[in-house]
């Protein structure tokens, strides 16, 4: 086995720019996280084990999230904006969700008379979103061999394209579904914002082991317009949260015994919470501009 082949196998080829000799370990935490000198894109290192990697129960009990279901309210409360704000860009009303989780944006979707599709990996998230939704939510990933995409108007990837293996392959499928004058919402963290230079290697954004990819503006329009699309509106947005997550994620006693109280008590106050650290997207197929 040659060098770059060796370099290969060890995860580290830049899956922006294809250098297999350039990226560097910035540290190690579940995994090694690494920075590729050429193009700055951030990643974990893909070749090592990834725990909760096939996203079960205990990676929405417990794990990230404190319980996912339980917190819901506030998903839905951001499912609402979000969808407000893209009924005034959108030029119809057929939806894919990728990476759908539990559906219940998706849901919030169908009640304002979105025609809804789901995709998503988790089998946990896929039965809850099915019993909700029925087969219009599918399991599985969008880079599957065979997997076909409804046509639709809006695609929406929301807190999901870091957590895909090959993003870049993802998008390049998304942009294929879309309709003449189709949407893609995406959100993800921003490597580049002031939180995560503040916060260092105890950036919220790597306490989640499935998390593979840590993009900046840059590198997000990198990736984007690499499979033909152009971001038309990048923003930094907040959106809800449960009191109960923001305590969970805090991982410390006191807060555990104070999250405890409030779900004994069956509150479920959410704040809107906006730390300047994860990136919004609108973007549109290249050719149509
Ligand atoms: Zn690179």
């Amino acid at each position: 086995m040659n060098e770059a082949a060796a370099v290969s196998r060890a995860g580290r080829t830049c899956l922006l720019c294809g250098r297999a000799d350039r990226s560097v370990t910035l540290f190690t935490s579940t995994r090694a996280i690494m920075a590729c000198r050429a193009c700055g894109l951030v990643f974990a290192d893909r070749d090592a084990p990834v725990p909760l990697g096939d996203y079960p129960r205990e990676y929405f009990q417990g794990g990230p999230y404190a319980d996912y279901v339980a917190d819901e309210p506030a998903v839905r409360r951001t499912a609402s904006a979000r969808l407000q704000h893209l009924e005034t860009v959108a030029t119809g009303r057929r939806l894919l969700d990728v990476g759908c989780a539990t559906g219940a944006f998706l849901e919030v979707a169908r009640k304002r008379g979105w025609h809804v599709h789901g995709l998503e990996r988790s089998a946990y998230a896929v039965e809850i979103a099915q019993q909700r939704l029925g087969n219009v939510v599918e399991g599985g990933s969008i880079t599957d061999d065979g997997r076909v995409l409804p046509a639709v108007d809006v695609i929406t990837l929301w807190d999901t394209l870091e957590h895909l293996d090959r993003p870049d392959e993802a998008l390049a499928r998304v942009r294929a579904a879309l309709s003449p004058g189709g949407l893609v919402a995406l959100s993800t963290g921003d490597y580049g914002s002031l939180l995560r230079r503040i916060t260092g290697r105890r950036w919220r954004l790597f306490a989640d082991p499935t998390h593979n990819f840590f993009f900046t503006e840059h590198t997000l329009t990198a990736v984007l317009t690499r499979v033909g699309l152009l971001p038309i509106a990048i923003w930094r947005s907040g959106k809800w949260v449960s009191l109960s997550l923001i305590l969970h994620q805090l991982r410390h006693p006191l807060a555990t015994r104070v999250r405890n109280q409030i779900v004994r008590r069956g509150w479920e106050p959410s704040l809107f919470v906006n730390l300047w650290d994860t990136m919004t997207v609108y973007a549109r197929s290249a050719e149509e501009s």
